[in-house]
């Protein structure tokens, strides 16, 4: 069940236990704010199409399933085109080399990668503070070059985000998998 987080207040996450379709989408991570709108259609399928700050909805908008996994849709593309471009930017400053960026909804984690240079990004990074989405994202990268989380890969991680560790520390006390 795909439940959607809004910032009613700021630095207060509202978790709603039931879904209901959202009048506006408030992306934090990258301080983008969607106004939502449904507008009925015969198709087999909802589509949704941006334009500027709204997100249209086409299509059997009383399926609240379909709403949710368009929704889900919309979140893992759009995170993966907002979130490309600081990490092309961190592999850059890093002086390192990623290979592919695939969002995930993981549970327990933000990010992730491999030996092989590929990196996982969570999409609930939307729903966080942009300087913690630069946090992960570098992260990341350095992995690239300390596979481990020794001194050294503090110290470089530190190098490019100023509070890596406190950021960390904060990070942890989020539930992620509230965020859903
Ligand atoms: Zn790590």
């Amino acid at each position: 069940m795909f439940n959607f987080l809004f910032r009613l207040k700021r630095n207060q996450l509202i978790n709603q236990k039931r879904f209901k379709a959202p009048k506006f989408i408030e992306l934090t991570g990258i301080n983008r704010r969607f106004e939502v709108t449904y507008t009925q259609a015969e198709l087999n399928n909802i589509k949704y199409k941006l334009q500027d700050s709204q997100l249209i909805l086409t299509g059997n908008i009383d399926n609240h399933t379909q709403i949710e996994s368009v929704l889900l849709k919309f979140l893992k593309t759009h995170a993966k085109e907002t979130f490309y471009p600081i990490c092309e930017q961190a592999a850059k400053e890093v002086g390192v080399k990623f290979n592919r960026i695939t969002i995930r909804g993981q549970k327990t984690r933000w990010g992730s990668c491999s030996s092989k240079g590929n990196i996982n990004l969570n999409y609930k990074l939307l729903f966080v503070e942009p300087e913690q989405v630069r946090y992960v994202i570098y992260h990341e990268m350095v992995h690239l070059q300390h596979f481990n989380h020794s001194r050294d890969f503090w110290q470089t991680l530190s190098f490019y985000v100023p509070n890596a560790k406190k950021t960390a520390h904060d990070m942890r006390r989020i539930r992620i998998d509230r965020l859903y």
